[in-house]
């Protein structure tokens, strides 16, 4: 027997027809690429989308084919993602902090047939043209007035582009298991893979993620996602908050301590969600400029990396601000766990409640998870045994683009994410590591992640990084880099002492080095392929 309900497809731009119908003059305020601050709405936002779609479908781009985004976070962005998936067609982010290789390669194997760019990236695109084979227009976002000189095929401002067409125009309706959107991973080893959401999987992963356990954004909320639409998805926030109604503020390309600061206070943002290295600035900025406060801020999710102890701290303590920690990954959608209080947790003092914050925190509903040992047998959440994290669920991925990496789900359809992970009886992930990071001393696993996290919160140090280096007796031995903050000289014995009594006396690092820059990725993650090769022929003074 079959149930009498409804067949309404779960497509991606019925979320902006809600953000329009019923919260039309919500605003979305941008920092532009041209330099002002731009004001628009979900009303206007749907009716633009609109217009995209039918404009993208008169350049001859329909059902399937994908179409490039190099942008920052900004309305004709967000306007571009809903039309694009509104004729079946597929958003396809990529990343401007890629080595330009690694873009053109990207785009190449993706068939971008199209690509829209924000005009800081036109240069970058000019020199990479001759080889992006696939791509027959570019879509500049600006207007007339801003419109560069280009060598760029068949180029066109966007505003110019979107006045030949007009706004009466239907979504098509499709099937919900239909592409809507890729995004490549960082490729940090080999060569980066195409995920594939569907209109299904990015609908349902947003109404997951927005649970009050989760981001649990309201129509009252004014959410600023700093971190970028190309990043994981943009961490879903280009539907989460249209799904919630929420206002939204975007940043455009400005990333720095001050730019953030300024538009959290001016538009009086309530949540934003970033990578700790953004946050890291952010409190620098506040450090130096004692009488900026952060009235209107209630949460910030941090993810994509560990969140340092010291910065949930800090901004519990001196902002009132609770930080969310998050764990994700472009494979989840990308949202897996965030740490808001079960009520087992709700009353700890703040110490124990600093350390919960630690953990990335318990999964929604649609993502299951396992931690296994290296033969595939489920290993105890009893919040000390480390195992590879496994997950499953309607928005994780089950294949990459092509085929590439081939089968990677196991016999239970369980995704292996690549991390080292603990769980705790009431469901609480906690990151050791990556599978490639851990520290192997003698046989036991060393978590550079919590060497990582208490290093960071001794008061000289800007940033630090802990790797493991070849030690004859011990197989490998954890090193600590550290950049010192600017005018600060740390010296090994301090950092050692600070971090004593923290850690297992065995898991202190072996030596300390200073250096003036530590490696990233794309995403702002510590590079460690390179760091390893760069202190390959380090002689620990112990070995
Ligand atoms: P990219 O490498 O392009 O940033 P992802 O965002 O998909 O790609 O990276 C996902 C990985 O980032 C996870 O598998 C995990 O190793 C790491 N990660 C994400 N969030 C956290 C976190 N809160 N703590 C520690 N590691 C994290």
């Amino acid at each position: 027997m079959l149930g009498l309900m409804q067949d309404w497809p779960l497509l991606m731009h019925r979320i902006i027809d809600h953000a329009a119908f019923n919260h039309g003059a919500r605003k979305v305020i941008s920092r532009s690429v041209e330099g002002p601050i731009v004001t628009t709405d979900y009303r206007t936002i749907r009716e633009r989308a609109l217009k995209v779609a039918k404009r993208l479908a008169k350049d001859g781009i329909g059902f399937g084919d994908r179409v490039g985004t190099l942008a920052w976070n900004g309305y004709r962005h967000l306007e571009a993602w809903y039309g694009i998936v509104g004729i079946g067609a597929v958003y396809h982010t990529l990343n401007p902090r890629l080595f330009p290789d690694q873009i053109a390669w990207i785009v190449n194997h993706a068939g971008d047939r199209l690509i829209m760019t924000d005009l800081t990236f036109v240069p970058l695109l000019e020199k990479l043209a001759g080889r992006l084979t696939s791509v027959e227009r570019y879509v500049i976002l600006t207007d007339a007035a801003h419109m560069p000189e280009t060598t760029l095929k068949n180029a066109v401002a966007y505003e110019t582009w979107l006045a030949e067409a007009d706004d009466d125009f239907a979504w098509v309706e499709f099937d919900e298991n239909t592409a809507a959107g890729m995004c490549y991973t960082s490729g940090t080893t080999g060569d980066p893979k195409g995920v594939v959401y569907s209109h299904r999987s990015n609908v349902l992963h947003s109404v997951m993620a927005n649970n009050p356990d989760m981001l649990g954004l309201a129509s009252r909320d004014v959410i600023m996602p700093v971190v970028p639409m190309f990043h994981a998805n943009g961490w879903s926030l280009a539907l989460t908050a249209p799904m919630a109604g929420a206002t939204m503020v975007m940043p455009g390309a400005k990333m720095d301590g001050a730019s953030i600061y300024d538009m959290l206070d001016r538009h009086a943002v309530t949540c934003s969600a970033a990578v700790p290295t953004v946050w890291l600035m952010l409190l620098q900025y506040l450090e130096q400029n004692p009488a900026a406060r952060l009235p209107h801020l209630k949460r910030v999710v941090i993810g994509g990396s560990a969140c340092p102890r010291a910065v949930t701290q800090t901004f519990r303590d001196v902002y009132d601000v609770e930080v969310l920690h998050a764990w994700g990954m472009t494979e989840l959608s990308p949202l897996g766990t965030v740490c808001s209080m079960k009520p087992e947790y709700q009353d700890l003092d703040k110490e124990a409640w600093l350390d919960v914050k630690q953990t990335t925190g318990h999964a929604p509903f649609g993502v299951d998870m396992k931690i296994t040992d290296d033969d595939g047998k489920r290993l105890p959440w009893d919040d000390k045994t480390f195992g590879r994290l496994k997950v499953r669920g309607p928005a994780v991925a089950k294949s990459y683009f092509k085929g590439d990496g081939g089968r990677i789900l196991d016999d239970d359809g369980y995704f292996d994410t690549g991390d080292v992970a603990t769980i705790d009886p009431y469901g609480y992930m906690r990151i050791v590591d990556r599978s490639k990071d851990v520290i192997k001393s003698g046989g036991e696993w060393i978590s550079s992640i919590d060497l990582e996290n208490i290093a960071v919160g001794h008061p000289d140090v800007a940033e630090a990084a802990v790797i493991g280096v070849h030690h004859p007796k011990w197989d490998e031995r954890p090193l600590l880099v550290i950049v010192p903050k600017a005018g600060r000289t740390p010296d090994r014995h301090s950092l050692l002492t600070f971090m004593e009594g923290k850690v297992a006396r065995w898991w202190l690092p072996d030596d300390v080095v200073f250096v003036a820059e530590i490696p990233h990725t794309a995403t702002g993650k510590i590079l460690k392929t390179a760091l390893r090769a760069q202190f390959k022929e380090y002689k620990l003074p112990n070995a």
